[in-house]
């Protein structure tokens, strides 16, 4: 008996189970893209930026193609790091490993290639010290023997602060030339060594610091100091002239006047007031500068001031130095332009006629000294005491200075008496007397 067909065929159950896997998984994987899309919306909720596509190139046969100016320095890393050290590597400047990082034999290796190439040796390859590596003319490394270290100097001067300073009192203080402390600030006791150095070493004794003497001072050629017995002081009225001091004749920077006297002290200060303490002259000038104050007091006229008397040469150069200063912050010279302003009316260290120890600045406390009626007076007698006025307009051709009716010079009552009469200044006076 022929079996009946009946229903669905066995193929046909195939095609339905395939037809229904199929639906379910379209079902499955629609719904699992459904809940994926959930997920991101709520993650990204700004879907209008769009990714950017970063190319990396990593090609070492083009190195140079960089759109902003490139820098390697310490820390630097990277592929141009690693180009730097195989140049330099090729190039004899660099010994270590080419790995990419920047680190201390790198910068070597980078400084020695500046130095080499007369750039500023700063470790750092930047623009132009990357262009000269890769160029064809730069050079291979030639070893040169180390260098002294050469610390930059910048010059040090009165008033100066600080750490150099202090390194230059060190150094002055080993040589034997500074006794003071070591307190970083640049006063007169610096100074005085700094130009005792000077001297000793042949040097422009002028008591700054400037890079002749630092890179002296600093040297192998500096030497310990070399005491000098002080020089015997000189006799400035023991010859028959009196003596001339000016820019012709100056005195040398050793050159101390013999007994000297301390005004306060040898002075009443009823007849005189001294202007600063310390102030010096020489003793005959003094007795002479005595006895004519004592005459104007009995002919009513007082309150004088002595305000400059003997001075240093050293003493000249401060004031030099002050008045210079002084000219380029108010007037703002250039040290050139304010050196020969001050030149106008300050004579040069050595060229002072108060270098004698014989000259006096007369002024009156608080006055004018050219309309007071002490200055009438000593104009009129200081010649019978055997002072002269120094300086007169009508003479500044000769004597190189403008009238100073201030300033009175000691030569002696025979020679004042002799030039008041003449009218002659002590420059033609003196010509005259040695002619005749
Ligand atoms: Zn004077």
């Amino acid at each position: 008996m022929r079996k009946k067909r009946t229903g669905i065929s066995p193929v046909g159950i195939v095609l339905i189970v395939l037809l229904v896997v199929a639906i379910f998984g379209v079902g499955i994987a629609a719904l699992s893209n459904q809940q994926a899309y959930v997920r991101e919306a709520r993650i990204t909720p700004t879907p209008s930026i769009t990714p950017r596509t970063v190319l990396i190139t990593e090609n070492p046969a083009f190195p140079t193609s960089t759109p902003t100016p490139l820098v390697l320095q310490m820390n630097s890393v990277g592929i141009e790091v690693k180009q730097l050290q195989m140049r330099l590597q090729e190039l004899g400047y660099y010994s270590g490993e080419v790995d990419g990082q920047f680190g201390g034999g790198t910068r070597t290796a980078v400084e020695a290639f500046q130095r080499q190439h007369g750039i500023t040796a700063d470790g750092i390859a930047g623009e132009s010290t990357l262009a000269l590596l890769y160029n064809t003319a730069a050079q291979t490394f030639v070893p040169t023997a180390t260098p002294s270290p050469t610390p930059e100097y910048s010059t040090l001067s009165s008033g100066a602060q600080g750490e150099a300073v202090k390194r230059l009192q060190t150094r002055l203080q080993e040589l034997g030339y500074y006794t003071g402390k070591v307190d970083g600030d640049f006063g007169k006791g610096t100074k005085s060594a700094v130009t005792l150095f000077q001297k000793q070493h042949g040097l422009d004794a002028d008591g700054i610091a400037g890079m002749k003497t630092l890179t002296m001072l600093y040297s192998d050629a500096a030497h310990a100091i070399v005491i000098i017995p002080t020089p015997e002081p000189i006799r400035v009225l023991s010859g028959s002239l009196p003596m001339l001091v000016n820019k012709e004749h100056p005195v040398d920077a050793d050159f101390v006047p013999a007994d000297l006297v301390d005004l306060n002290t040898y002075c009443d200060s009823s007849l005189v007031k001294i202007k600063y303490s310390g102030m010096q002259a020489v003793r005959e000038a003094t007795d002479a500068l005595i006895k004519m104050l004592t005459a104007a007091k009995a002919d009513g006229i007082t309150n004088w001031q002595i305000s400059a008397a003997y001075r240093s040469f050293a003493d000249q150069q401060d004031i030099l130095e002050e008045n210079i200063k002084s000219y380029m912050e108010k007037n703002g010279l250039s040290r050139s332009k304010a050196e020969s302003a001050a030149r106008q009316t300050v004579a040069d260290p050595g060229s002072s006629e108060h270098h004698t120890g014989l000259a006096f600045d007369m002024t009156v406390p608080g006055q004018t000294f050219k309309f007071t009626e002490q200055c009438k007076w000593l104009h009129e007698h200081c010649w019978e005491y055997g002072f002269i006025i120094r300086y007169t307009d009508d003479k500044k051709d000769i004597t190189g200075f403008l009238g100073e009716e201030w300033h009175i010079r000691y030569v002696g009552t025979e020679h004042s008496m002799n030039m008041k009469e003449s009218g002659l200044c002590l420059e033609e006076y003196l010509e005259y007397v040695q002619t005749e």
